[in-house]
């Protein structure tokens, strides 16, 4: 008989990845390589949206249970999780799991769905909330004096109370999926021989910008949490362990929960990549990122140029973007070639990251700049008597690097590889700019883009005097600039920007404070 296995398409994979409690850096780092590696991402509710880009390449499905309400079962995620496996020639699926794959999520059937199909699979644990969701509310769940073990169990069972006698010896209990039936579950603890005076706490949404908690005793806590309109997702712990709150309380006061920024939307233009690192700099401040790409890519409309400069070239080639890595390697797909295409030339690039995008198609950039930049690259490249310079760049590329290399007397030549247009704003994502308490402008040109694109009746923070100076061009009325060029500088405008917002009294009326 033939094995299942053997009808299984090659490339047919399935990673089963715990995607942690909620703040995104709390995915593990082979989940994050798994995502990079997807062909399909299929991600619950639970799963915060914003690990989806690390996989800007992959087909994204959302798959949520919300609460009760099924949208769809879990018969049906498991099919389709194996589906999507078997698609084409067979796909490399990553499943995204809130908090850890195995602790309730129902991951072990769909790791079984895998195992019938005979679709090869890996478990990547994840951070699981009933240990996050605590420690982020200064909660352990241990403590050598306090508490040696913990249990972690599901409010949601249909056998009710009925095995909590034997978790009497446990000394820290945390209840997932119980906020419904808190009052119940609270009685059958107390009805099997749990104090009633035990400390209890309850978290909700832990790790993220909208974690809340609130404290009692087992006899008290279901009360205190509807009193508070606290409601799943939440976790509970019952123990003396939740009494060291009071002194290991740090979330709470964190920036991304008491800065300017926290629960404020913040629009980041993007004008090329690498915008994400200012995302990461506002989500550390609380805020809500909205990421907005004002330009997209496109091959350039004639490809034989560079295919020429290409042929048979034996010098630098200089790739200043990820993008232009991209794109070349389109390019030699299309051409029926590989990376032993580029055997006879030395790679520089402009920094770090895109030197990460060739070693990422397995080849190691021979030159990264000291400093990131194009002027840094012309400045120190170690150019022998003799070798050229090939650019391939976009049609705006910038004459930086052309006129620091020949200052130096090197050969340069420039080939468009790819362009750089404008990107339609899709009414989605223009509803929500319009909401968004301030956008960040890095450029003149991101200034001039949303200007276009979107009108100009924003609240805007620019990287610097020359942005600003475009920004008011391009007709914005309401400008702040960073005082120095930097991300941080960029993010503190922006909360200048909210707090000159919530002074004024206009925006905010609701509080009935105005400023003079
Ligand atoms: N596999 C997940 C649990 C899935 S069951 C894990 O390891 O965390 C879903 C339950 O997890 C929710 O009802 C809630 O009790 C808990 N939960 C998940 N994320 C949470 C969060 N950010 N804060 C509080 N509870 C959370």
């Amino acid at each position: 008989m033939i094995p299942p296995s053997a009808a299984v398409p090659s490339r047919a994979f399935v990673s089963l990845i715990g995607a942690g409690p909620g703040d995104p850096g709390l995915l593990t780092l082979r989940g994050q390589q798994a995502l990079q590696a997807a062909d399909v991402v299929l991600f619950d509710y639970l799963a915060n949206p914003e690990l989806l880009r690390h996989c800007p390449q992959a087909e994204t499905i959302y798959v949520g249970k919300k609460g009760f309400s099924e949208y769809i079962s879990q018969e049906q995620i498991s099919e389709l999780l194996v589906a999507k496996a078997q698609e084409g020639g067979g796909r490399r699926v990553a499943r995204l799991k809130g908090g850890d794959v195995f602790v309730f999520g129902r991951g072990s059937e769909e790791a079984e769905a895998c195992v019938r199909a005979g679709v090869p699979f890996e478990v990547v644990p994840g951070v699981t909330s009933a240990i996050a969701a605590p420690a982020y509310a200064g909660i352990p769940v241990t403590h050598r004096e306090v508490a040696r073990s913990f249990a972690v169990l599901t409010g949601n069972t249909k056998e009710g109370g009925a095995h909590y006698e034997r978790l009497s010896g446990v000394d820290t209990l945390v209840l997932l999926m119980g906020v419904r039936n808190l009052d119940q579950i609270a009685a059958d603890l107390i009805a099997a021989g749990r104090d009633p005076q035990t400390p209890a706490a309850t978290v909700q949404w832990g790790t993220t910008p909208q974690q809340r908690a609130v404290t009692g005793t087992l006899a008290t806590i279901a009360q205190v949490v509807r009193e508070a309109g606290l409601q799943a997702p939440a976790v509970t712990v019952v123990g003396e362990v939740v009494r060291l709150r009071d002194t290991l309380r740090w979330f709470e006061s964190a920036p991304v929960l008491a800065g300017p920024l926290a629960g404020k939307t913040v629009a980041v233009t993007r004008t090329r990549e690498g915008a994400s690192a200012l995302s990461d700099v506002l989500r550390a401040r609380g805020a809500q990122v909205l990421e907005v790409p004002l330009i997209r890519f496109a091959p350039a409309p004639d490809l034989a140029p560079v295919a020429a400069a290409l042929h048979d070239f034996g010098g630098w080639l200089l790739l200043t973007s990820n993008q232009a890595v991209r794109a070349l390697w389109t390019l030699l797909d299309e051409a029926g070639l590989d990376a032993r295409a580029l055997a006879g030339m030395k790679l520089a690039a402009v920094g770090p990251s895109t030197a990460r995008s060739l070693a990422e198609r397995g080849l190691k950039a021979d030159f990264v700049p000291s400093t990131p930049g194009a002027r840094h690259l012309a400045a120190e490249l170690p150019v022998e008597r003799g070798e050229a310079t090939l650019h391939l760049t976009s049609q705006l590329a910038e004459d930086e690097l052309e006129r620091g290399l020949s200052a130096r007397g090197v050969p340069y030549t420039r080939a468009e590889l790819y362009r750089t247009e404008p990107a339609p704003l899709d009414p989605g994502t223009l509803e929500r700019l319009r909401q968004a308490d301030v956008v960040t402008l890095a450029s003149g040109s991101a200034a001039r883009h949303l200007a276009a694109l979107a009108g100009t009746d924003f609240r805007v923070a620019a990287m610097g005097p020359q942005t600003a100076d475009a920004a008011r061009e391009a007709g914005f009325a309401q400008v702040i600039v960073a005082h120095e060029a930097s991300l941080d500088a960029l993010a503190d405008a922006a909360a200048a920007v909210v707090e000159g917002m919530e002074g004024s009294g206009v925006q905010d009326a609701g509080r009935g404070q105005t400023r003079a």
